[in-house]
């Protein structure tokens, strides 16, 4: 006896803005020196690790993680001069904040960030169909657009607003004025992301009591610890209270909570691996800006936006990668990212191999 399979349509169980979506690419890695996803590229002393492994050993796995993280949260409001009066909430990476705010807003609401901006904003939007306004940053310095922000405030009252301070993938911070007139205008929540802090000496934390709908969303992410999956939001206990209804109870699991708690209490090693990053920085800025039919954008990240000859990005891509390098390949993103390839800033040698790796692919 043979049973028949009966016709099944995938199309005809998934919402519309899930088939329409493609997946976030990740590119494989293997075998190459990795200056693509703005990693922090060195590890820790001996002696910290096994400090480090040694908090582990009694971590009671047979258990569910505190659901509140309370000492972790504890933590980062502490090392961070985080004010009592706010609150701060943990995602499983910032991109699951992203996420639990956006799934929080009524499906017909509007959610606006300037454009080239962070991909998980859209398509986080685009997966729950909500109303995503893109607003092109101005060509020659990537700065925010202020009147065309404000008229889109104006006519589509947006939910949410998102602005990374510093941007990725352009690397700037956009002029702080700016900032502060639309936090002014807007009638819904603005995220400012600080993912980048760790390389900024700029942050919105400070001005956080001057408005009611200010959101500041960070990550360890970047700071060197991108393995363990955690970011945070920081904001009034009334907004955070409702994010914490549709957060899953146990988001952050406890080798998570036990490790970045422990590094936290260890920044000083961060804080000397940041500043070699900044110093390489520079360096990289200087040796792009000398090869001809290069133009590399200034940064206050941990990464560098540069402009190839035209039509040129993804050839030169794939020749740096063929000589064992990867980096990002901003091309295909279009607009003001045609010609654009993205570098994050590696150890010395790593830095070195990839400007000779450019210069042998010009
Ligand atoms: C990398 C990045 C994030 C995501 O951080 P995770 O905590 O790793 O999810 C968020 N925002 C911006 C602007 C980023 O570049």
């Amino acid at each position: 006896m043979s049973f028949k399979c009966r016709p099944f349509e995938v199309n005809s169980i998934f919402r519309k803005e899930v088939l329409a979506m493609s997946a976030y690419k990740v590119a494989d890695a293997q075998g190459l020196i990795k200056l693509d996803a703005m990693e922090n590229p060195y590890n820790w002393p001996e002696d910290l690790k096994l400090a480090w492994l040694s908090t582990l050993k009694d971590c009671p796995l047979n258990r569910y993680p505190d659901p509140t993280a309370l000492e972790l949260t504890q933590t980062i409001k502490r090392v961070y001069h985080i004010n009592d009066q706010f609150d701060v909430m943990l995602g499983n990476g910032s991109d699951e904040i992203i996420q639990l705010l956006l799934m929080a807003l009524p499906s017909n609401a509007s959610v606006m960030a300037p454009a080239p901006g962070f991909v998980m904003y859209k398509q986080l939007s685009d997966c729950l169909g909500l109303n995503y306004l893109s607003i092109p940053l101005k060509a020659d310095d990537f700065d925010l657009d202020l009147p065309a922000m404000l008229a889109t405030i104006k006519q589509h009252q947006p939910s949410v607003i998102f602005l990374a301070y510093p941007n990725n993938p352009t690397g700037n911070l956009f002029t702080k004025s700016a900032m502060h007139e639309i936090i002014t205008a807007a009638q819904g929540l603005v995220v400012i992301d600080e993912a980048y802090a760790p390389f900024a000496d700029a942050s919105f934390v400070d001005v956080l009591p001057e408005y009611d709908n200010l959101l500041v969303m960070r990550t360890v992410s970047k700071l060197g610890l991108a393995g363990l999956r955690l970011g945070y939001v920081i904001g009034r206990p009334e907004i955070i209270e409702q994010l914490n209804k549709i957060r899953l109870p146990y988001n952050i699991n406890s080798l998570t909570q036990l490790s970045v708690n422990f590094a936290l209490c260890n920044l000083e090693i961060f804080d000397q691996q940041t500043q070699k990053i900044c110093q390489e920085r520079s360096l990289m800025f200087n040796q792009l800006n000398t090869l001809t039919g290069i133009t590399a954008y200034n940064s206050a990240a941990n990464f560098i936006l540069f402009k190839t000859p035209n039509n040129q990005a993804t050839r030169i891509f794939l020749a740096i990668k063929q000589q064992g390098i990867l980096i990002k390949d901003m091309s295909p993103q279009g607009g003001l990212l045609s010609d654009c390839l993205r570098v994050t800033i590696g150890k010395p040698e790593e830095n070195k191999a990839f400007i000779n790796a450019l210069k042998n692919s010009l």
